[in-house]
């Protein structure tokens, strides 16, 4: 673990790793549930035993007070938390590791790094919380440059301003979520952004990536939140006025929201926040027939415009998994709530809607009233069940499976025969590759016209050859995807990771544009080379 007791190669809280013989346990459990027995485990790492490679260059006199180059602060900005990332992490192979990492605590700061590292040809890795799973801030840059460092945001993490009559706060983009959560609660407000990485991702992270929220419709994205932007390019300061909307010309936030790092250091922004909800209703609508039934109530509420904030759906296999239930039914997750009047009259359409396509909800509907604390709402069920499932990928991992997600979102015309190519390209790559596995999906996100679907496979792992194996998976899940007319990424970004089916999906001439624009706010090309553009 490091200083902090964060685990260096897994997800989280080095103590929340669990003991040998509870890790023992939990492979019985999944392999009985599964009908899949892995033939490795992996020994657990240790830090002290991690050879880096020698850096290219040392920290300059300029950057020395605000650079560290010890060994746990290299290790812990060379990768983010996909399976790649951690089963190298395991093995100690931290070869992408930076020459050393800034720790701006000013944008000044950040101006001069950035002015450094173009003068020098040093490639510049923004790093915010570090839960990326698409090798976004992985330091995996040509031999071109001169040598490759991280610049970490952690320092900027205040609520700098809260604006209670236009309702927006000022916040810094190194805060992470229980940070801009705690310090919003003073005030009684909420960003209401909560995607499953909030404890350890940032605010800048979340711009940077366009990162999705919990809930499944209307404001869960970043982008709807963003007010305004301030941004330090290398060609000096990139900075938005404070509007609730304007029809001036393409925005230029959009600019920045899924830059990725690659146009400059996103500092701070205006954001959007939200009174703390007065009132929840809840309710887990079950579907025993064919799973298309359970599609087309969802398709039928989320084109009714009664915008649940839950309305996650899980199919038989995948609420097995969950441990939601084992009597083969799919599960139908909704949720209202409202910071006005209790939503009891949306909830009751959303169940007459379920009950025309045969689903019935066992339990009723399950109602919490009154202002939560610091955690805007979530409540702690949720805390439980969807902050904590993570752990549960860095524990299978280390039991010798290849387990992965992968996420998208189509057009519900095209879900059906996306989902069978999909579910087939991966079971037969699995079987292939790993003599056997399991696909299961959610929708995450619902819209008037699509769907999110989001896809978990796991699979048993051969010794020493893992990463290859996962290749081969994540490449035929990804093909599915581009050739089947959906998106290479709701909302994980692209990163270096969906580098090539993201160059077949954008249209060639906005790929002209974007390398433009980054020509024009990063001359020397040092910003996060790899990522989105070349
Ligand atoms: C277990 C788990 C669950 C997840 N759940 C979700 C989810 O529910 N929803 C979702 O959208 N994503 C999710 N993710 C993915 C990830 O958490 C998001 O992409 C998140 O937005 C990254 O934020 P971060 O602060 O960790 O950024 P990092 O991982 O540090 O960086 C991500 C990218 O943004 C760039 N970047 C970071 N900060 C800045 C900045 N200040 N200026 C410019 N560029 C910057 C980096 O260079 C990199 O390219 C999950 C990841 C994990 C491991």
């Amino acid at each position: 673990m490091t200083a902090a007791g964060l685990s260096y190669w897994g997800w989280g809280h080095s103590h929340k790793f669990p003991s040998n013989e509870v890790r023992e346990g939990i492979g019985t459990q999944v392999a009985h549930m599964l009908g899949i027995i892995p033939s490795m485990r992996l020994t657990l790492p240790s830090i002290d035993k991690v050879t880096l490679p020698q850096p290219e260059i040392s920290v300059p006199a300029e950057l020395a007070a605000i650079a560290e180059s010890s060994a746990e602060a290299r290790i812990t900005h060379t990768y983010g938390k996909n399976f790649r990332d951690q089963v190298r992490g395991f093995e100690g192979n931290f070869d992408n590791a930076p020459d050393f990492v800034v720790y701006p605590t000013n944008e000044d700061e950040v101006a001069q790094t950035l002015a450094w590292a173009s003068r020098c040809s040093i490639a510049v890795i923004p790093f915010g919380g570090g839960t990326s799973v698409v090798s976004g801030v992985e330091p995996d840059v040509s031999s071109r440059y001169e040598g490759r460092i991280s610049l970490d945001l952690a320092k900027l993490d205040k609520v700098l301003e809260v604006d209670t009559t236009s309702r927006a706060a000022r916040i810094q983009a190194g805060a992470k979520g229980p940070q801009i959560e705690a310090q919003l609660s003073e005030h009684d407000l909420t960003l209401r952004h909560y995607p499953q990485s909030f404890e350890f991702s940032t605010l800048g992270g979340w711009i940077a990536t366009r990162a999705g929220g919990h809930f499944a419709t209307v404001y869960t994205h970043i982008d709807d939140l963003v007010q305004s932007v301030r941004m330090v390019t290398p060609a000096g300061e990139f900075v938005t006025r404070r509007l609730p909307a304007s029809g001036a010309g393409p925005q230029p936030e959009r600019l920045v929201m899924g830059s990725e790092g690659a146009l400059g250091v996103i500092t701070e922004a205006w954001m959007r926040v939200f009174s703390r909800p007065l009132s929840r209703l809840q309710a887990s609508v079950h579907f025993n027939g064919s799973f298309d039934n359970a599609v087309e109530a969802v398709r039928t509420i989320a084109q009714a415009g009664l915008y649940p904030t839950n309305c996650r759906l899980l199919s038989a296999e995948e609420a097995r998994l969950n441990f939601v239930t084992d009597d083969g039914s799919h599960v139908l997750i909704l949720g209202f709530e409202s910071n006005d009047a209790p939503r009891d009259e949306w909830m009751a359409r959303a169940l007459l809607i379920c009950t025309k396509f045969g689903g019935h909800c066992p339990r009723g509907v399950m109602r919490r009233e009154g202002r939560d604390k610091a955690d805007g709402g979530a409540g702690s069920a949720w805390k439980a069940a969807f902050l904590e499932a993570p752990y549960l990928q860095s524990v299978l991992i280390s039991l010798g499976y290849v387990v992965d997600t992968f996420e998208t979102a189509c057009t519900w015309d095209r879900f059906y025969s996306l989902h069978a190519a999909v579910t087939s390209a991966v079971t037969e790559a699995m079987n292939r590759e790993c003599g056997g596995g399991r696909i299961s999906v959610r929708f995450t996100h619902v819209y008037p016209d699509g769907p999110a679907p989001y896809y978990t496979f796991i699979a048993p792992g051969k010794p020493g050859k893992q990463i290859a194996q996962w290749q081969v998976i994540k490449k035929a899940a990804s093909d599915a995807l581009i050739d089947n007319g959906a998106t290479i990424t709701h909302h994980h970004a692209v990163g270096r990771l969906h580098r090539p089916w993201y160059d077949r999906e954008r249209p060639p001439l906005f790929a002209a544009a974007l390398r433009a624009a980054k020509r024009s706010m990063d001359p020397a090309n040092v910003m996060n080379p790899g990522v989105l553009i070349d």
